[in-house]
C-alpha cells in the first residue's frame, strides 16, 4: 500500500520473472543494443496462426511473417491505428524502439487488401473514438474522414492530396496532447508508404467540389419524385 511502483502490465511482470530465473546478462544478450529482451506482439488479420507471440527486439517483420505463416502481406499495420503503415519495400525494418516502436499490436493485411479503405476504416474508428469533449478533436475527426472519403471516392486531385497531407503534418506538429495527435496518422503514414494507392483515385482536373450535389440531393429527390438534378434542363 502507499508504494510507488515501475511494475504498469503483465509484459513487464513476465520480463522481470525471467531476469529473474535467468540473470540480467542473459537478459541484455537478447534483442539489440538500445532495445534489449523480448516483446509480446499479438497478431491478426490475415494470417493462418493469429495469436500472441513473444519475439526477441530486432526482428524483422520479414521473419516475423515467416513465424506465423504469412506469405501474401501487402501492408502491416504497426501498433495499432495509431502506428505505422509498413508497405512490402519496408518489411526489412525491425521491431525494435529504435527503428517499429510498437506497443505490439500487429495487423496483417494481405494483397488484396484495398490500403484506403483500412486507412478509412481508421479514420472512422477515430471518430468513435473521439468523446467529443475539445473541438480539434471532435471536428479534426470527422474532417479528415471526410477528406479521405472524398479520395476514396475517386473525386479528389492532387490539391486534395496536398491539402490534406499537410493539414495532417500541420495538426501532428501543433497539437500537444498524444491521443489527438495520434488522429492524423492513418492517413499520414499510408500517404507516405502506399503513395501509388492515393494516384491511382486521383483525378486529373485542378479542382473538384468537396460536395457531389447530385449524390447530396439524391434521397431528396428520390422522396419528391422529381427528377435528378443533372437532367433537369
Ligand atoms: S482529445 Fe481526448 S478528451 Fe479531447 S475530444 Fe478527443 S478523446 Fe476527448
Amino acid at each position: 500500500m502507499k508504494q510507488p511502483t515501475v511494475i504498469d502490465n503483465v509484459e513487464t511482470y513476465a520480463c522481470a520473472t525471467r531476469i529473474l530465473q535467468a540473470g540480467a546478462p542473459w537478459f541484455l544478450n537478447l534483442g539489440t543494443k538500445q532495445s534489449s529482451g523480448t516483446k509480446l506482439v499479438c497478431v491478426s488479420g490475415d494470417c493462418p496462426r493469429p495469436g500472441v507471440y513473444e519475439v526477441p527486439f530486432g526482428i524483422t517483420v520479414n521473419a516475423l511473417l515467416d513465424l506465423i505463416g504469412v506469405n501474401d502481406a501487402g501492408y502491416v499495420q504497426m501498433s495499432g491505428p495509431s502506428g505505422e503503415a509498413i508497405a512490402p519495400k519496408d518489411f526489412g525494418r525491425t521491431i525494435a524502439y529504435e527503428d517499429l516502436s510498437t506497443g505490439g499490436s500487429t495487423m496483417i493485411f494481405n494483397q488484396s487488401r484495398d490500403v484506403l479503405d483500412i486507412a478509412l476504416q481508421f479514420a472512422d474508428f477515430f471518430v468513435d473514438e473521439s468523446c467529443g469533449w475539445c473541438a480539434p478533436c471532435r471536428v479534426g475527426t470527422q474532417l479528415l474522414k471526410r477528406e479521405l472519403e472524398k479520395i476514396v471516392a475517386g473525386r479528389a486531385t492532387l490539391g486534395d492530396i496536398r491539402a490534406i497531407d499537410f493539414s495532417c503534418a500541420n495538426r501532428r506538429a501543433h497539437e500537444p496532447l498524444r491521443p489527438r495527435t495520434d488522429r492524423p496518422q492513418p492517413i499520414l503514414t499510408t500517404l507516405k508508404n502506399f503513395p501509388e494507392s492515393y494516384e491511382a483515385r486521383l483525378r486529373p482536373e485542378l479542382f473538384v467540389p468537396a460536395v457531389d450535389l447530385q449524390i447530396a440531393l439524391r434521397d431528396a429527390v428520390s422522396v419528391q419524385g422529381r427528377e435528378p438534378v443533372a437532367q433537369r434542363g
